[in-house]
Order: structure tokens, then C-alpha cells, then sequence
């Protein structure tokens, strides 16, 4: 891709009304614009980190075997009265008319829905369990949306659903969701800590919200410091990480006895990117969800809802990784795997060494944005770094004469001058890791 024939407003000045690292890098690399309180549009960059994070979602939830659908956003009043959820859910739900007067929203979850769909089409107990998930807009008209996509009012997230027979069945099925998420954010390049979250009537440990650890998170989490030292990669963390303790500060507060010794009990705050439930019967119930059982009699399934804050994701994977000069991007989700400075596009012997690197990167299965504007080489650095791509190759002409380019690696900015030849076998190496 051209820089020349991209769409990329890169911003000098860091914007007034941006509190925190990542809403204000989020502007100035040019990946999100807002258009009204809350609400974004995503602009090319953004949008292609914000696909490698919905693909990366989705690549885990099928492995752990849930299912992909896509529900509306638009809902219909008619089915939240099914669950009583319609007066309850107060002023966080944008409700509407639609020409015809009938009463409709724009979901803020799919519960109801879910529920709905699956009452339609499963009669029988061979048809559990199941896992269905869909990634999706959501729409809350939360009463301070801030920190850009991080609290917006309409966000990306994905939400699975899972339905069971029995209770064991419905703790595999949180199991496997609870693995799926620590799998997911690991492969992020994140650091989530499970949280224990309060479960209500239901009881057990089966709620938890996955909290990055960062001095801009809006919770305060208490945790056993010996979580600092599971490591998240071992097949055997999500046991490890089950048995240990972490607490958000106002469910803390309500502990009577702290099972963790005060010297190994921390504190840091956290931003909440998941967050997993399960609920029984609550909305099978209440929406007459039934299926046959084995033994001919009627049962009401299991449920659980799982949610990932897709968009959220973005702002908090900055927050977690940049540095002085902009974004750094972790490989896995980069919006290119590099960006080519060619220095003197004027240059005929750098034009045509850039070309040439270009097509051969790409060829290679890499994605690549070529700075080829007319401008000065200090901009073409200063803006490369800001958007954090993970890997620059830089052409000069100097170099380009001795058939060389300059390999940067962002995260440590380490250089070397060497042949496209080997500036390519070590691109390809970490990414095949
Ligand atoms: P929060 O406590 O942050 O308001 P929540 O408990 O309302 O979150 P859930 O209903 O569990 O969130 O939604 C699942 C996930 O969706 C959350 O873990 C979070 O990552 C994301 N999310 C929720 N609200 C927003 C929002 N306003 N903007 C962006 N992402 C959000
Ligand atoms: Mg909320």
C-alpha cells in the first residue's frame, strides 16, 4: 500500500480532549475519528487492527468449539418483555419506533435473542450442548462514555452463548470459554488476569472478568501476587489461574476473611476486556426454552454468556504496549507487518529499490505500507514510529547503492544494515514463531 494513495491523518499535536496514552495516540496515528459523544468511525488503520483482533477472537472461539452466527443489531421490545428484561434495563438501551410504531432497540446484549433463536430451532436433547457466538455492534448510552473506544456508547464485542443439559455440562462449556479467553488475549500479546466476579443467586466460582493490568484502568483490582508469576503460555495456567486470587477492590471489600496473607495481597487497576457468566436457567426460563430429554420428560437448559470487548481491545492493547514515540504494535495484530520509508522517492535507484521491496514482501505473504510521500525523512521516522508498525525497512541512497536497506525493529529500535534477502529471513522468523 502507497502512503501516498492512503487514507492516514497522522497528527502532530496531541489533541486537548484526550485523557489517556491511547485515546490520544488512537487520534493521532489517524486510526479512529469520533463523529458524535461515544460513537467512532473506524478509519482504514484502525479498522485493519481492529479485524486482526476480531479474527484472532474468532480463530480461538472455534477451536474451543462455539459456533459463529450474526444477529442484528436492531432488536425488537417485544422480546426483551419475554424476559422482564424490557422496563429493567433503564437508560443504557436506546429504544426507538419503527414507522410502524412498534417498539424496537438497538442491542446492547443478545440474551433474549439468543435465547429466542435457539428455542425455534432445537426440540431435542441430542442438539446439546451447543456454543453459539457472533461478533457484533452494540449500542449503551453509557452516562460518561470516555476514554475514546474504550467506554464508547456503540462498541464491537464478541458475544458467545452456551447451552447445556446440567450443571456439569454447563461448567465444561464456562471451562472451555475460560480457556478460550486466556488462549485469546495471550495471543494478543496481553497479560489478562481472570478476576472472580460476583455471581448473584447462582452461587460458585463461575463468573470472572479478564482484567489487563494498567495504571489507566478504570477498576482497582486486588490479586495474590503469586499471579505475576504464571506463566500464561503453560497448558496448565487456566488451573493455576482458577485457584489463585483476584478481586475487584468493591468485591474485595466485602470479604470477611482474605485467603491471600497480607504480603502477598496486590493491588493495581485493571480494564475489564471480557467477561464470563453463567446463569442457569435464568433466561431459558423466562423465555419458555425447553427441549426433550432422554427420558421423553421436558427439560430448561443451561445457560452462560461470554463477552470480549473487541473494540475496547485496541485502546487497551496501546495502553499496555507503547513508548515516548507512538504505538508499538504487538505482531499479531498490526495493521501491516511493515512500513518501507524510501527517503528519496526522487531518487531514481531508491525508487526502484523500494518497488522492488514492496513486491517482494509482499509476494512473501507480508503486509506493507510504503512511505513514498515527498517529505522529510525525519516526518517519514517520526510518523512510522507513531503508528508502531512492528518492523521498518529503510531506504536510502547511500545504502541502496551498496544494494542494502536499514531493518528497524520498533519495540527496541535495534538497526542493522543488511540485504533485502536477510532483512526478509528475519521478518519471516518471529512471525512463524
Ligand atoms: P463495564 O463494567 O466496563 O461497563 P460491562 O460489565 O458492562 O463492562 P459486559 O456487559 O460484560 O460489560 O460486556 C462484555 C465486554 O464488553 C466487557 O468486558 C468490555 O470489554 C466490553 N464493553 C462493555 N461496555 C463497553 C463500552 N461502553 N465500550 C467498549 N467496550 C465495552
Ligand atoms: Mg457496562
Amino acid at each position: 500500500m502507497l502512503f501516498s494513495r492512503y487514507l492516514l491523518p497522522v497528527m502532530k499535536e496531541t489533541p486537548a480532549d484526550a485523557q489517556i496514552v491511547s485515546h490520544q495516540l488512537m487520534l493521532r496515528a489517524g486510526l479512529v475519528r469520533q463523529t458524535a459523544a461515544g460513537i467512532y468511525a473506524w478509519l482504514p488503520l484502525g479498522l485493519r487492527v481492529l479485524n486482526r483482533i476480531a479474527d484472532l477472537v474468532r480463530r480461538e472461539q472455534d477451536r474451543a468449539g462455539a459456533i459463529e452466527l450474526l444477529m442484528p443489531t436492531i432488536q425488537s421490545a417485544d422480546l426483551w418483555r419475554q424476559s422482564g428484561r424490557y422496563d429493567a434495563y433503564g437508560p443504557e438501551m436506546l429504544r426507538f419506533q419503527d414507522r410502524g410504531g412498534r417498539e424496537m432497540l438497538y442491542g446492547p446484549t443478545n440474551e433474549e435473542m439468543i435465547t429466542s433463536i435457539f428455542r425455534d430451532c432445537v426440540r431435542s436433547y441430542r442438539d446439546l450442548p451447543r456454543t453459539l457466538y457472533h461478533i457484533q455492534w452494540k449500542f449503551r448510552d453509557e452516562v460518561r462514555p470516555r476514554f475514546g473506544v474504550m467506554r464508547g456508547r456503540e462498541f464491537l464485542m464478541k458475544d458467545a452463548y452456551s447451552f447445556d443439559l446440567d450443571a456439569e455440562g454447563g461448567r465444561a462449556s464456562y471451562d472451555a470459554q475460560f480457556t478460550a479467553y486466556l488462549r485469546t488475549f495471550a495471543a494478543l500479546g496481553l497479560r489478562a488476569v481472570p478476576v472472580r466476579a460476583p455471581t448473584g443467586p447462582i452461587g460458585g466460582d463461575l463468573s470472572h472478568e479478564f482484567h489487563i493490568l494498567a495504571d489507566t484502568g478504570e477498576s482497582e483490582v486486588f490479586y495474590d501476587s503469586a499471579l505475576d508469576a504464571v506463566d500464561l503460555a503453560d497448558a496448565d495456567a487456566p488451573a493455576m489461574l482458577r485457584g489463585l486470587y483476584a478481586m475487584e477492590a468493591e468485591e474485595h471489600a466485602k470479604v470477611e476473611n482474605c485467603p491471600v496473607p497480607p504480603e502477598r495481597l496486590a493491588s493495581r487497576r485493571g480494564i475489564e476486556v471480557g467477561h464470563i457468566f453463567f446463569f442457569g436457567t435464568k433466561y431459558s426460563h423466562a423465555m419458555g426454552l425447553q427441549v426433550q430429554a432422554k427420558d421423553g420428560t421436558q427439560v430448561t437448559p443451561l445457560m452462560g454468556s461470554y463477552g470480549v470487548g473487541v473494540s475496547r481491545l485496541v485502546g487497551a492493547i496501546i495502553e499496555a504496549s507503547h513508548d515516548a514515540g507512538g504505538i508499538v504494535w504487538p505482531d499479531s495484530v498490526a495493521p501491516f507487518d511493515v512500513g518501507l520509508i524510501n527517503l528519496r522517492p526522487d531518487d531514481a535507484l531508491c525508487a526502484t529499490a523500494a518497488a522492488e521491496a514492496e513486491a517482494r514482501l509482499e509476494a512473501a505473504g507480508l503486509s506493507v505500507l510504503h512511505d513514498d510521500r515527498d517529505a522529510r525523512g525525519g516526518e517519514k521516522f517520526a510518523t512510522m514510529d507513531l503508528i508502531g508498525l512492528p518492523w521498518q525497512i529503510i531506504i536510502g541512497p547511500k545504502a541502496a547503492a551498496a544494494g542494502l536497506v536499514e531493518l528497524k525493529r520498533r519495540a527496541t529500535g535495534e538497526r542493522h544494515e543488511v540485504s533485502l534477502d536477510d532483512a526478509m529471513a528475519r521478518l519471516k522468523g518471529p512471525r512463524a514463531a
